[in-house]
């Protein structure tokens, strides 16, 4: 078998090849055997620190992990990791090791790795070293831990997510102790950075499986983001709703685009609604104001999870505006165009659009809306219909040319013209703009 390895990678092997063993390692080969392009190259190699910055002394090399045995090598663009094998020491905080000790045997680096399919290393001088059945289970799509699953997971409960994660994104099973064993050790998921804990749930809600991951492991999902759990068969008691709230939430999942914004908005955009829930006289469930409810929910995981700034504002405004009533008319489009922008009010549509998936299909006009209010926006947008100050024909320069003074009137004025284009009350147009322009001050004048 014969892996392909980009060339700046082979550059480092090479320059590792006199004297030492060097070969790629973990993620890369799993990627590799199974089509896909690896975002990171991991090289495994039998020289210490020192000896592999001796042998790569033609390249930049950063010292990013020294203590764990790793140097950062920069070639041809990329940078590569090059760690020396070794042996992890004990895990004092279900983290990372105290220690670590180097060896010269390739099969205990590969031991000390999470999983099977990430525990395969490949030169050419050795082809495939998989002294863990990490290929096999990769074909069978079977998740499996290296070594007894307990003790893997006591020593860093990281792993439990990145297991999940794997899961998702490469349609994976875990074997049967594997499970256990996750669901098992959940609680010290608690341990583990935050900002790590939602990396991996990010990466694992943005993978093919993830409806299916977290209904498989709702008790591990709940662990990190126990907001989810009143929504586990929470009834809905409403026509509309065919399923329990979770279910139609990983109804949803599964229909949105694997985008991080729009599956984290999936997830939560309902977790308000057990906090919300009322009933009719009729019997017939009610879920007033659970808008707000998740957005205040969202904010606070997501803050917890240490999202950045720009992903929490856009979840929490496509939660907020989750249900708001489509008004089919170029009118109110530029009015949301204006409020929120292009990429957010398509990310509102396909939200929007999720949600009536996952919801009673009898009920089919939330869908007409959805299809016929997308040819208004693609017109408004070919037509570059004005819905911002930028595109509107006058600007606060031609304002002042009327005598209108700087300051607050001044914006004032052009909002009002704005709006009125937007509303469909004046056309762009400057010379009309101006002249409504200059009544509108008069009128404030007098
Ligand atoms: P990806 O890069 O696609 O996120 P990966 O498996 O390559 O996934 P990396 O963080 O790049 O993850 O790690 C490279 C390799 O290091 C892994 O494939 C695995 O062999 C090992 N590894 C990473 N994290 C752990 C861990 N927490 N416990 C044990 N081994 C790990
Ligand atoms: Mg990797």
């Amino acid at each position: 078998m014969k892996l392909d390895i980009p060339q700046p990678v082979q550059t480092i092997l090479h320059g590792l090849s006199h004297g030492y063993e060097a070969a790629v390692v973990g993620g890369c080969v799993r990627d590799r055997l199974i089509g896909l392009s690896p975002k990171d190259w991991d090289i495994t190699t039998s020289a210490r620190p020192d000896e592999v910055k001796q042998a790569l002394s033609g390249l930049k090399l950063l010292e990013t992990g020294l203590k764990h045995g790793t140097l950062t090598a920069l070639s041809g663009g990329m940078a590569v990791e090059v760690t020396t094998y070794r042996i992890d020491g004990e895990y004092s905080d279900n983290r990372r090791p105290d220690s670590v000790c180097f060896t010269g045997n390739i099969e205990q680096d590969l031991a000390r790795r999470d999983f099977t399919i990430n525990s395969m290393a490949y030169s050419e001088q050795h082809g495939l070293i998989d002294c863990f059945g990490g290929q096999e289970d990769l074909k069978n799509k079977i998740l499996r831990c290296v070594g007894e699953p307990d003790r893997r997971f006591e020593e860093d409960a990281l792993r439990i997510l990145r297991g999940l994660r794997f899961c998702s994104v490469l349609g994976l099973t875990p074997e049967q102790k594997t499970s256990q064993s996750m669901n098992e050790h959940k609680h010290l998921l608690d341990h583990i950075a935050r900002e790590r804990v939602g990396a991996e749930l990010v990466k694992l809600l943005c993978g093919q499986k993830a409806a299916e991951t977290l209904r498989q492991f709702p008790g591990i999902i709940g662990q990190i983001l126990p907001e989810i759990l009143p929504m586990i068969g929470f009834e809905q008691q409403n026509p509309h709703h065919i399923y329990d709230v979770w279910e139609h939430t990983l109804h949803a999942l599964d229909t949105v685009a694997p985008d991080p914004v729009l599956r984290l908005s999936i997830l939560l955009h309902d977790s308000g609604k057990p906090h919300t829930f009322t009933k009719d006289k009729k019997g017939v469930g009610h879920f007033y104001g659970h808008e707000a409810v998740s957005v205040q929910l969202a904010e606070e995981a997501l803050h917890r999870l240490r999202m950045d700034h720009q992903t929490i504002r856009r979840v929490c405004l496509l939660i907020r505006l989750h249900d708001v009533p489509l008004q089919l008319n170029p009118a109110w489009v530029r009015r949301r165009l204006n409020r929120m922008g292009e990429e957010d009010f398509r990310a509102l549509l396909a939200i929007k659009q999720a949600d009536s998936l996952a919801q009673n299909p009898i009920y089919r006009d939330r869908l007409d809306a959805l299809a016929a209010i997308k040819p208004i926006l693609e017109q408004v947008l070919a037509e570059s219909q004005c819905f911002s100050l930028k595109q509107l024909q006058v600007n606060g320069a031609d304002l002042q040319n009327l005598g209108i003074p700087s300051g607050p009137i001044l914006g004032e004025l052009l909002t009002w013209l704005l709006n009125a284009v937007i509303d469909g009350k004046a056309p762009n147009d400057k010379e009309v703009l101006l002249q409504l322009a200059a009544e509108k001050y008069h009128e404030k004048q007098c």
